[in-house]
């Protein structure tokens, strides 16, 4: 027997027409490439989505086609989000910090019919643009006015110009909610790239898990600053949850140093943040000095690397912030699992719900994880036993983009991961699977000899990589770059390991370098780090 309530596709064109009729007026606030902060609503995004709408049907492109961004967090960026998948076309977002090569293998690979970009990527795309031969529209986000001349891409448009010959009067087409939406290519630390194709109902059903009260606990009263790149797993999924709930949504543009984060969170009385640890790095790193408080801000989701303790603990004990630690991947939409309390742990003494709120946190319904070890059996939850993490649910990933077969092992997908869970749920990532340190068969985390490393007051950054070792096979050494004028010797920092962790754990040598490579989504290049220091 079936039950008799209506059905309706999960598409993300109701959630823009929603945001438009319940909360038309709240704002969405964006710092623009030019500097300055320009206003918008939900109201204003649902007409200039449905302009795009009509842009697109004019240019002909078939259901399915690809529209590429290389953009910003701004309004531009969120109008394509609707206007482009609202259509059944496939926004593609590209990461700019991406090598040239690598772009135009992605652009090529998508088969981009259009690309939009910010006109700080013009150079980009100057470089790319004679080797990627299916865009057919090629588009700059801004003014007509602000279009240079010259730039030698043929038929460059402006954006406003382009969807200003076009008015808003447009209804969305229903369709199979199963319909793919958008497109995000993973960085590919091994090989090429591989994109994450997300449907309607998977980015439907992650906006609203993610908006739980014990996930993102997003609501209406909530200015939302997402730092996390919408060209990066759509911004962590925000752009969608925010108009789910309608938030005010505030927008960084391109300045993610210190003070203007800052000033933009005081400014738009930000309540909730989003972003990797290296930007609330730069952020604390500018508020320190000034002893500089949030008046606004109530809570921060970390997440895209493991969060160091010090900084959990900064945001509580300096901020009274509180810290969500999250892990996901572009394969998981990318929300895997959060770091929220349970009621029986809010009287916990604060050394323990530190300990706690370290670990990547509990899934939530929708997905579910398991962790099995080098036979392929399951480890037991106890918060000790480590095994390789698998995951499966209505937002993880099936199949790459144009690969035949499943990315699955017995159904799961399988993330590269190593981790814990204990018996309340919470996993803790002890490591990426290639960064595991195996010393005489033990395995060390790198992610913990990080964490102890900075932790230490004068110590800026540190990244831990196994070296090869002809007794015990591989060994820990921490390469660490100091806080400015600050003084730290090897035999200091060795020493401010023992007793934090086990003896054959603690690393064999310090290597003090100028910087940490970074890749394009924030994270340590220890590929990179490997072939410098292992060679030299
Ligand atoms: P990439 O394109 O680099 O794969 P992803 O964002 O998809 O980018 O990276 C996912 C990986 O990032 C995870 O598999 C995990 O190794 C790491 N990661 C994400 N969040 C965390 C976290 N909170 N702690 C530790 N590692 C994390």
């Amino acid at each position: 027997m079936f039950g008799l309530m209506q059905q309706q596709e999960l598409l993300i064109s109701g959630l823009i027409d929603f945001a438009e009729r319940n909360h038309g007026d709240t704002e969405i606030i964006s710092r623009r490439v030019e500097g300055d902060i320009h206003r918008s609503n939900w109201r204003e995004v649902a007409k200039r989505s449905r302009q795009i709408a009509n842009a697109l049907k004019h240019m002909d492109l078939e259901a399915g086609a690809r529209i590429a961004t290389i953009a910003w967090n701004g309004y531009r960026h969120l109008e394509l989000y609707f206007g482009v998948s609202g259509t059944a076309r496939v926004l593609h977002t590209i990461n700019p910090r991406l090598h040239p090569d690598q772009l135009t293998w992605i652009v090529n690979h998508a088969e981009d019919k259009v690309l939009c970009f910010d006109m700080s990527f013009l150079p980009l795309v100057q470089a790319i643009h004679a080797r990627t031969p299916s865009v057919e529209h090629w588009i700059a986000l801004c003014d007509k006015a602000q279009l240079p001349k010259d730039t030698g891409i043929p038929a460059l448009r402006s954006y406003e110009a382009w969807i200003g010959q076009h008015n808003s009067d447009f209804e969305w087409p229903i369709f199979d909610e199963n319909t793919a939406s958008s497109l995000c290519y993973t960085s590919g630390t091994t090989g090429h790239p591989k994109g994450a194709l997300y449907s309607h109902r998977s980015t439907l059903l992650h906006a609203f898990g993610s908006a739980l009260p014990d996930v993102m606990n997003m609501s209406a009263t909530d200015s939302v600053l997402p730092v996390v790149p919408m060209f990066h797993v759509n911004a962590w999924g925000l752009p969608y949850s925010s108009a789910m709930v309608g938030a005010k949504l505030v927008f960084p543009g391109p300045a993610l140093d210190g003070k203007s984060v800052y000033d933009l969170i005081e400014q738009e009385q930000v309540t909730f943040a989003a972003g990797v640890p290296t930007v609330w790095q730069m952020l604390l790193s500018h508020m320190k000095p000034l002893n500089a408080k949030f008046s606004s801000l109530k809570r921060t989701v970390i997440g895209g690397s493991a969060c160091p303790p010090a900084m959990i603990e900064s945001f509580k004990l300096d901020y009274n912030v509180e810290v969500l630690h999250a892990w996901g991947m572009t394969e998981l939409s990318p929300l895997g699992t959060l770091c929220s309390l349970k009621n029986k742990h809010r009287n916990l003494a604060p050394e323990e719900q530190l300990k706690l709120r370290l670990k990547q946190g509990r899934t939530f319904y929708g997905v579910d994880l398991k962790i099995l070890n080098d036979q392929g059996l399951p480890q037991v939850h106890d918060g000790k036993s480590y095994g390789d993490l698998y995951a499966k649910g209505s937002w993880v990933i099936n199949k790459y983009f144009k690969e035949t077969s499943p990315a699955l092992i017995d159904g799961w997908f399988p993330t590269g991961d190593v981790a814990t869970i204990d018996e309340d749920g919470y996993m803790q990532v002890v490591d990426r699977t290639k960064d595991v340190i195996k010393s005489g068969g033990e395995w060390i985390s790198s992610i913990d000899i990080e964490n102890i490393a900075v932790s230490h007051p004068h110590v800026a950054m540190a990244a831990c990589i196994a070296v090869p070792d002809p007794k015990w096979d591989e060994r820990p050494i921490v390469v660490v770059v100091k806080k400015p004028d600050l003084p730290l010797t090897k035999e200091e920092l060795l020493s401010f390991y023992e007793g934090k962790t086990a003896k054959w754990q603690i690393p064999d040598d310090v290597i003090f370098v100028e910087a940490i490579p970074i890749g394009a989504t924030g994270k340590i290049l220890k590929t990179k780090l490997r072939e410098e220091l292992i060679k030299a």
